[in-house]
């Protein structure tokens, strides 16, 4: 390609779309004839303001997210979530239900386990987190203050293929792997909140869209950055915000929004991923782990069920371009992550070099 560049597999950071790129380059030396590099602007400056303005508005375009939900641009990633949640949405019973499908959820489980009275309602951990577990309204509490789900596992590459009906108890999902990949219906959560590093930015800004109702409820003695009502009063301008994620997601946005929004990305999305798998499972060697109706359009995890083997294929793989093919660190395997920018050559380049990989185990 132009650029010489790879096909990037990882699980995140990963690709931005090449033209977001571009734009970036040329912003970063001087942005729009000010003069200053968008690195290096105030964000108390006039450009700022509008960069995070333009942000929240083409987001919430983008997501179709309704009036009576704020849109927060926050630091801290994923992991801070797993702790501003419980703190913040524990106001009531002070209970709170998890269905943990993987390890971000028992994480988050965990974690929520230091404020509350805490059920983990569902999991799958004892078969390898391989399948989303049914679960309907009756199985959790019903004064619970909320239910926590993580929609999209990115280690185990499964994916909710359903939304929990958890009646009025707020629903809060993560979706730090999936955002932005199939269009959702906001006003079924009470909470949706991702980290940008995978499908919207570099990593830096976590993304929090909160219902209002929510808001105002953490505890007298809570640290003022970690108190949902501290950034939503000032549009998350409180303190000095992630400027150059913020910036860089608000191109994403535009990007996407100039390129048919969220249903164009899914139907390119699911083409990708349905490919793959296909090849995946028409395979002599490569197999997939998670049960099929729970496949993520995101990470497609798979394995040879041989340690060599997969490493002789990620080494392949990566003289051919295609890097960061290795499953998480704690599993083991192959996982290919196909986000939005993941141009479809990249994901046809694997299938083909899968099959080169076969004819020669033949
Ligand atoms: N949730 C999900 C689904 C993730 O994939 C990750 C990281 O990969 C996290 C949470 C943790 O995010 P962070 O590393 O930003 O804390």
């Amino acid at each position: 390609s132009k650029y010489e560049r790879v096909y990037n597999f990882s699980a995140g950071p990963s690709m931005l779309p090449l033209e977001v790129l571009e734009n970036v380059q040329k912003d970063l030396l001087n942005y729009k004839g000010t003069g200053e590099s968008v690195m290096e602007m105030s964000h108390r400056s006039a450009e700022f303001k509008a960069i995070i303005e333009d942000a929240e508005a083409d987001l919430r375009k983008l997501m179709n997210i309704p009036d009576n939900y704020k849109v927060l641009f926050l630091q801290g990633g994923g992991t801070l979530q797993f702790s501003m949640i419980p703190i913040n949405l524990l106001r009531n019973s002070k209970k709170a239900d998890y269905i943990v499908t993987g390890q971000w959820a028992k994480k988050a489980y965990k974690e929520a386990c230091k404020f509350g009275d805490i059920k983990c309602v569902a999991s799958s951990e004892e078969d390898t987190y391989s399948y989303i577990p049914e679960v309907s309204r009756e199985d959790f509490r019903a004064d619970a203050d909320y239910v926590y789900i993580c929609y999209n596992n990115t280690i185990y590459g499964s994916k909710f293929p359903y939304i929990p009906d958890t009646g009025d108890i707020p629903l809060v999902a993560d979706m730090s792997s999936c955002i932005l990949s199939e269009e959702v219906d906001v006003s079924r959560f009470g909470v949706i909140w991702a980290g940008a590093q995978k499908n919207v930015a570099p990593a830096g800004v976590t993304i929090v869209i909160i219902r209002d109702d929510l808001i105002g409820f953490a505890p007298e003695d809570t640290p003022v950055y970690l108190d949902y009502k501290t950034h939503a009063e000032k549009d998350s301008m409180y303190n000095t915000p992630p400027c150059w994620s913020i910036y860089v997601a608000g191109e994403v946005f535009k990007y996407l929004l100039e390129n048919g929004g969220v249903p164009a990305m899914h139907e390119k999305d699911v083409r990708k991923a349905e490919k793959l798998y296909a090849a995946i499972d028409a395979s002599p060697i490569f197999r997939g782990t998670v049960r099929e109706k729970d496949r993520s359009l995101m990470n497609v995890t798979f394995v040879t069920g041989d340690k060599d083997m997969d490493a002789e294929f990620i080494a392949m793989a990566k003289e051919n371009g295609l890097i960061n093919l290795k499953g998480h660190r704690t599993v083991g395997g192959l996982r290919a992550s196909i986000y939005n920018a993941m141009p479809e050559e990249g994901v046809d380049a694997l299938i083909a070099l899968m099959k080169k990989f076969e004819e020669s185990k033949k």
